[in-house]
């Protein structure tokens, strides 16, 4: 079942506090009786400081909730963690992502087994008894984010200040949203044990998301079809993979050119190396060759 989002539950979360005698009589017999002192259903609504639970490390709480041993939660408490809310705000779980981390393929295997995934879900008062966790996290605020409790204040990142909205235009003009999703991206990777104590509400609300959102659109419709095929081929281990890489990192790359001849004049311009206008060659070759066979493949669709 997936959980309802308009009205997050996790269950009920039973606390007993129960005492166990264990006695010898006999060499190799063994008597026990454990007796339940204390039972009760806790509906989080009590706020008793005397029965909060003991705390734990990250690596603790996450053998414990994933079955891991201590050594194998060890590996994941750099990963990408996410607050998952829904759109007024109520805190429904967190979603771990371990898929970017580099696991041992036993641990990899383990975890698919289990959770059939790499990406995990868990409930949303997990933090809750982590070593360094306050009942109140800081506030985390990214390029652009509004102040809680001051409205008319932002915070720019790129001077580390709360300023008004004013400020964004006039002082970072056409620089304001690249520095948003780099401030965004940063609070996205920033690895699970480093958040234990900070919290950016994932309904947070921000000055620049939606220009930013905007224009990256647009941005992205004027790509030429190379440019799109080349940024298919990022993860490749080879030289057109170095290519696509270095592209990707260039923000003056002409995105929007789309003939052979004005790329590799911008190369040479830049000064690339030759084993970088060799492999822009290759990549030209190969997209060529993969976009006359989808026209192959649409036209034969068209013929049937
Ligand atoms: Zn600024």
């Amino acid at each position: 079942m997936e959980i309802d989002k308009e009205r997050p539950y996790w269950g009920h979360r039973i606390d007993v506090k129960a005492s166990v005698w264990v006695s010898r009589p006999g060499r190799a017999i063994w008597a026990s009786v454990c007796k339940v002192e204390n039972a009760k259903l806790d509906r989080g609504f009590f706020d008793d400081p005397e029965e909060e639970p003991p705390r734990v490390s990250l690596t603790e709480a996450l053998a414990e909730e994933l079955g891991l041993t201590f050594d194998e939660a060890d590996e994941l408490v750099d990963a990408q963690v996410d607050e998952l809310a829904n759109d007024e705000g109520v805190v429904h779980g967190w979603l771990f992502d371990f898929s970017d981390l580099d696991l041992t393929a036993r641990l990899r295997r383990k975890l698919e087994r289990k959770h059939s995934d790499l990406r995990v879900t868990v409930a949303p008062y997990f933090f809750d008894r982590v070593h360094g966790r306050d009942s109140q996290p800081r506030r985390h605020y990214v390029h652009g984010d509004q102040h809680e409790s001051e409205p008319a204040k932002y915070f720019c990142a790129s001077c580390d200040l709360f300023v008004s909205a004013d400020h964004f235009e006039a002082e970072h003009a056409g620089e304001t949203e690249e520095r948003f999703f780099a401030s965004m991206r940063a609070w996205q990777r920033r690895p699970a044990r480093s958040k234990i104590n900070v919290r950016r509400p994932a309904t947070a609300s921000n000055l620049i998301v939606a220009a930013a959102t905007a224009q990256r659109a647009a941005r992205e419709a004027t790509r030429s079809a190379f440019n799109r095929w080349l940024e298919q081929q990022l993860k490749r281990n080879d030289p057109v993979g170095d290519l696509a890489r270095d592209v990707k990192g260039d923000r003056t790359f002409p995105i929007a050119e789309g003939s052979r001849g004005a790329l590799e004049a911008y190369f040479e311009r830049s000064g690339a190396v030759p084993e970088a206008i060799r492999a822009f060659r290759e990549a030209w070759r190969e997209f060529q060759a993969a976009a006359a066979r989808q026209e192959a493949g649409s036209s034969v669709q068209i013929g049937q």
